[in-house]
């Protein structure tokens, strides 16, 4: 294997470090991370990487499929230039201050630029224990780890700004996990995944040093943020300079939100430790995807009384961590009124940009005031029986004017669960047949105001309504597998999501909607925050 990694390190660098090297947890004050070793594994194994990922790093498939990647992104070989760290940060968890946090189970290996000139974090999540370990054993299992493979690489090529996953591999470990946390722990396969990301900075590094009251280590944090991230901005130690570096933060949330949204993804754990600073999908936990489309779904059983971080919510759950931000950005800029203003044009932005990305997935040119009727009643026909929401918009999409009768809906069956409750009437007695078809109407009107012929419409709409997600059955399938040590599934989903606005012959029961046996299964519909 050819490495020419060029570490840079600016992280680790221009911070400072704890001065305690030895491993064991605690509380690390006056550091922005603590330099710690990743295990030694015995037999470790690359069950799939990403040659996308692979590229943005200078390496090629052949370097990936050799024993030397293997090792070195399981941590058992540290190159020549690598520094590896775990970062401190602080969050807030299901709404509370959590006090520290940090990687408890992530270490950064180090930091690289690329011959385009770009940079690039490698870190291991589940490489071992950290000084922010807790109480916990600083590993991931398979499952957890299959699931963030998979999906940073399926986001990615939605479109949708993410970290990235440059490998999957086993540790040759087993490791212990109570998976629904109802006294039944038992082991499962150890596994590691390499992301990559240009930062892995989250609000929760800035939240831990305000809440200490590290002024001074929260400036050298926010200039450091500045001026390696938000190149275009100065880092001139002005409190404007910080109130830029937060509106920045506030417009691509609001812009990273309005994608999940999109795509009807749920991300699960939005905690603030979660949340990164470029605005970035950072940490896939127990996230899902919407199938049946319902705005009070969480795949989180951890969160399944309150259901904070429903889907619905996730705009509102976003401007509330960004508030969380604010306040630590606070103590560097000693007014609230810019910190208010800019937290004020979340709002706005996250509407108008959903009004855009919506009129985008039904085919319209652009957003018009009176769409908002229109809006509001398809959220509601999407209600009114079991609705696939990915099958529905590319049904949608094939809606043929020309075949139009007075039954559209008869076009869109595909897309229902119980395609025979459309025959069905509502509590307040409305066959929902005809509330479909009303709302299918008043949508084809709208649309042929565009002017668009039905292939312009139906190419615009499948370049913003993907036909293959990472169903939450589907990951699952995968999961089962490769955990018998068959790696085909991992690696032919990774495969077509790489295409998602695509038809993939072949791969048609990828597109599926998800099957009844994985309506309640564990790992489909439930999910845990235990990994
Ligand atoms: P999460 O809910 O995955 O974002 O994790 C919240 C915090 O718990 C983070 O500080 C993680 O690093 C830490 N954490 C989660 N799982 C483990 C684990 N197995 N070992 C050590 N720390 C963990
Ligand atoms: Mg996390």
């Amino acid at each position: 294997m050819q490495t020419n990694f060029q570490f840079t390190n600016r992280f680790a660098n221009a911070l400072p470090a704890d001065s305690e090297t030895e491993n064991f947890c605690r509380q690390v004050e006056g550091a922005c991370y603590s330099r710690v070793e990743p295990l030694t594994t015995a037999n470790p194994t690359c069950v799939a990487f990403s040659e996308e990922t692979a590229e943005l790093l200078g390496l090629r498939p052949e370097d990936c499929g050799s024993e030397e990647f293997t090792q070195i992104f399981t941590g058992n070989k540290i190159l020549p230039g690598m520094d590896p760290f775990a970062m401190c940060y602080g969050g807030h968890q299901f709404g509370n201050w959590a006090g520290q946090l940090g990687d408890g189970r992530a270490i950064v290996l180090g930091e690289i630029i690329n011959n385009k000139k770009q940079h690039f974090t490698l870190q291991l999540k589940g490489a071992g224990p950290t000084p922010y370990s807790r109480t916990a054993d600083g590993l991931a299992v398979l499952r957890s780890s299959v699931r963030e493979f998979l999906c940073s690489e399926a986001m990615h090529h939605l479109g949708i700004p993410t970290t990235r996953a440059l490998s999957l591999t086993l540790s040759g470990n087993q490791v212990v996990r109570d998976m629904l946390y109802d006294g039944n722990p038992k082991p499962e396969p150890g596994a590691v995944v390499c992301r990559v990301s240009e930062s892995f900075i989250r609000f929760g590094n800035f939240e831990i040093l305000a809440a200490r009251g590290e002024t001074e280590l929260l400036r050298q944090l926010a200039d450091f943020t500045i001026t390696h991230h938000f190149e275009h901005l100065r880092a001139d130690g002005t409190p404007e300079s910080y109130v830029n570096l937060f509106s920045e933060v506030v417009e691509k949330t609001a812009s990273m939100i309005i994608e999940w949204m999109r795509v009807g993804f749920v991300h699960g754990v939005m905690n603030t430790d979660n949340m990164s600073i470029l605005g970035e999908t950072i940490d896939y936990g127990p996230y899902g995807w919407l199938e049946n489309y319902d705005p009070d779904w969480t795949p989180n059983t951890t969160d399944s009384a309150n259901r904070r971080y429903r889907y619905g919510q996730q705009p509102a759950i976003a401007q509330w961590n960004l508030l969380q931000l604010a306040n630590a950005l606070f103590p560097l800029i000693k007014e609230t009124k810019p910190l208010e203003e800019a937290l004020a044009h979340y709002a706005d932005q996250y509407q108008s940009g959903w009004n855009g990305m919506m009129a985008h997935k039904l085919g319209l040119l652009s957003f018009r005031e009176e769409d908002k009727t229109l809006l509001g009643g398809l959220g509601k026909a999407l209600q009114i029986t079991e609705t696939d929401m990915t099958l529905f918009f590319r049904l949608l999409a094939n809606l043929s004017h020309e075949k139009m009768n007075n039954d559209p809906v008869s076009q869109l069956l595909g897309a229902y669960y119980k395609p025979d409750e459309i025959n069905e009437h509502t509590d307040s007695g409305k066959n929902k047949r005809n509330l479909i078809n009303q709302w299918l109407e008043s949508y084809v009107r709208r649309a042929q105001s565009e002017k668009l012929s039905d292939v312009e419409r139906t190419d615009r709409m499948n370049s913003v309504n993907p036909l293959y997600v990472m169903r939450n059955y589907l990951a699952q399938i995968a999961i089962d597998e490769a955990t018998e040590g068959n790696y085909d599934t991992v690696r032919e989903l990774l495969d077509t999501m790489r295409r998602p606005y695509s038809e993939q012959r072949g791969r048609e029961s990828f597109a599926e909607k998800r099957p009844e046996w994985a309506r309640t299964k564990v790992g489909c519909s439930m999910l845990s925050c235990s990994s």
